[in-house]
């Protein structure tokens, strides 16, 4: 839906019971407009039955849609779920991710239920289930949180569920709350010039924006209609198992690249568990040291930690079980409790960690608009240089199964696999070793593996990111290089985080840790490593490669400059044509 409604709305909502119901009865009456005068009387003087229709905003906290919905005052009230197979939360997932999804819809389930309502979990195509439920429960109003980074799937989708809705006759209302502020107010003020592509840029353009808008509450059990659920009562619940899930999705198993089984489902040990209870807890728990909030400079933490250095909210985030708004608050009263500290301020600062959310949302909402579903891809998007990334499926697979035989970069994969997360550092490493530091392979396919593995998944951040480190787009230091051997060794001299996610080196001596290679016979044998069986050899010299693809990235820049694609760039498109 494209009308995405100011936030300050739902403030005036919330404050004042009059303006709420004329400004609810305005807002919904959008598409109500845009009936024949017939139905329009019609759907005046009927019931009101509403929909809230939940797809990345998992809570019932600061969630302004599903606020307005309730304003409305409806006869009966159905809050869904659509597990779609071909969204982008599922469409590449592991069983990890599809555990936090669950236990997000559980959780959610939970506390409606505590309110006397319930969650009501539906299957398949949105574009094709929703308006069977809009006729079977006689939907006259529905809500949801608008999607504004211009995902290309979500896009579509919603595209066709305003047209089916028009069709029924039904007042829609959308409201932009997955950032600090909608992106088009950024757009507003950014006006004529175009939005900053740098963060500096961005900084300035927030610290320019009217105040934020208050978090809303949860909505209280008298704001819900009592449900007679009894006919429904054993419908529609929530899934229990990842395997559980609609499977196999309505593309063929071949078009997908995780395919797995419940086998796979045994034992998930991932970093944190979803939901919105959860989440709040651990952003209370985040925030109970004043003094580590207000000194948080984000360079300085540490990837090798076993547990996380940062707040590790980001899978909370980024399923929207927290409002990026409550944690900006909980930020501020952290700040006041902090007295006579000397804070560390935006890009490095906790703060400057949500400002770096909401100006790769930006960033993506700004190319899709000018190419839509250009980002998460090099080709057509305006903020992604062209390099000519070779296509080596071994390295890639080395790489994605912590196989390539630097202990730090198998580590930082292989918790990646088994946890779901890992430290933004970590993320660093990795994504310089498979790009422009060692492997030279394409950050689109570093990106699609993110995407299936991290419990944080996002389009936006993990796009922007991949772009960054590959120094395709925003940063363009390529002379600055992660060393996969000595990047961390300060950080960790005895190799604790490498001893733990690579159980085969667990005996070696800390002087080899990093580089087993260098080690002599004798001391890999008492350490029970056999380099190439039990354990692989380095798949790349580092010391060779990162000098040679410096040279490659200096030639792709050179091209750039001259307004030139790169041949081997030019070549590949025309090969896949
Ligand atoms: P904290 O440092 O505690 O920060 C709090 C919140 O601020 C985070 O939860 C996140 O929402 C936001 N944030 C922090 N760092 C960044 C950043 N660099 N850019 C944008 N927002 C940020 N983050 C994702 O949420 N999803 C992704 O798919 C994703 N892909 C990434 C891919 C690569 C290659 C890299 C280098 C980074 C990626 N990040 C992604 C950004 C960042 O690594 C994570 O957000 C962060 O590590 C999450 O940990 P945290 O919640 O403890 O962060």
């Amino acid at each position: 839906m494209k009308k995405c409604l100011p936030t300050f709305s739902f403030t005036i909502l919330r404050e004042s019971s009059l303006w709420s119901l004329l400004y609810s009865i305005f807002l919904f009456d959008i598409v109500a407009t845009s009936m024949s005068p017939q139905k329009k009387m019609s759907r005046t003087t009927s019931t009101k039955n509403a929909m809230h229709w939940f797809r990345k905003g998992l809570r019932l906290h600061d969630n302004p849609a599903l606020v307005a919905c309730l304003e409305q005052s409806p006869h009966r009230f159905y809050p869904v779920y659509v597990l779609d197979g071909n969204s982008y939360q599922l469409l590449r997932c592991t069983p990890l991710r599809t555990n936090f999804l669950i236990e997000c819809l559980q959780d959610l389930d939970a506390n409606l239920r505590k309110l006397g309502s319930r969650l009501y979990v539906l299957e398949g195509d949105p574009t094709v289930v929703l308006p069977q439920q809009w006729e079977a429960w006689d939907i006259t109003h529905l809500s949801w949180e608008e999607d504004e980074s211009g995902e290309p799937y979500a896009t579509a989708r919603d595209e066709t569920i305003v047209e089916k809705a028009h069709a029924a006759n039904i007042c829609l209302h959308s409201v932009c709350s997955e950032t600090l502020y909608p992106l088009q107010d950024y757009v507003k003020k950014a006006g004529v010039g175009g939005v900053p592509a740098t963060m500096t840029g961005f900084q300035k353009l927030f610290g320019g924006m009217k105040a934020m808008h208050k978090v809303l509450p949860a909505p209280r059990k008298e704001d819900f209609p009592v449900t007679d659920d009894q006919a429904e009562k054993n419908l529609y619940l929530p899934p229990k198992k990842p395997i559980d899930l609609p499977w196999p999705r309505n593309i063929p198993k071949s078009e997908v690249d995780y395919v797995w089984g419940p086998q796979d489902c045994k034992s998930l040990t991932p970093m944190v568990h979803g939901g919105e209870t959860l989440a709040l807890k651990a952003l209370e728990k985040s925030m109970q040291d004043a003094t580590w909030v207000a000194t948080f400079e984000k360079p300085k933490t540490s990837c090798t930690t076993i547990r996380p250095s940062t707040t590790a909210l980001s899978p909370y985030l980024s399923w929207g079980c927290l409002s990026p708004r409550q944690v900006w608050v909980a930020i501020d009263d952290a700040l006041t409790r902090a007295k006579g500290v000397t804070r560390t301020k935006p890009p490095v600062s906790l703060h400057g960690q949500l400002l770096w959310r909401d100006f790769n949302n930006l960033m993506a909402h700004d190319a899709n608009q000018e190419s839509p579903g250009c980002w998460n891809k090099m080709e057509n998007n305006k903020y992604c240089r062209q390099v000519p990334w070779d296509d080596d499926p071994k390295l890639l697979e080395a790489w994605k199964t912590g196989q390539t035989g630097f202990p730090w970069i198998d580590a930082t994969m292989r918790q990646l696999s088994s946890e779901g997360w890992i430290h933004h550092l970590g993320r660093h490493a990795v994504a310089c070793f498979l790009t422009r530091g060692d492997l030279w392979q394409s950050w689109e396919e570093g990106a699609k593996h993110f995407e299936a593995q991290l419990l944080d998944a996002d389009y936006a951040l993990n796009g922007f990111n991949w772009m960054w480190l590959s120094c395709s787009g925003f940063f363009y230091q390529y002379f600055r290089c992660y060393s996969p051997v000595g990047f961390q060794k300060k950080n960790d001299p005895t190799g604790m985080y490498i001893r733990h996610y690579v159980p085969e080196l667990a005996k070696l001596s800390d002087k080899y840790i990093y580089e087993p290679w260098e080690a002599p016979a004798a001391v890999l044998q008492k350490a029970g490593v056999k380099l190439g069986d039990n354990y692989p050899r380095p798949v790349v010299d580092h010391k060779i490669v990162s000098k040679e693809n410096m040279s490659r990235m200096k030639e792709a820049y050179d091209a750039h400059k001259e307004g030139q694609v790169p041949a081997a760039v030019a070549n590949k498109k025309r090969r896949t044509k």
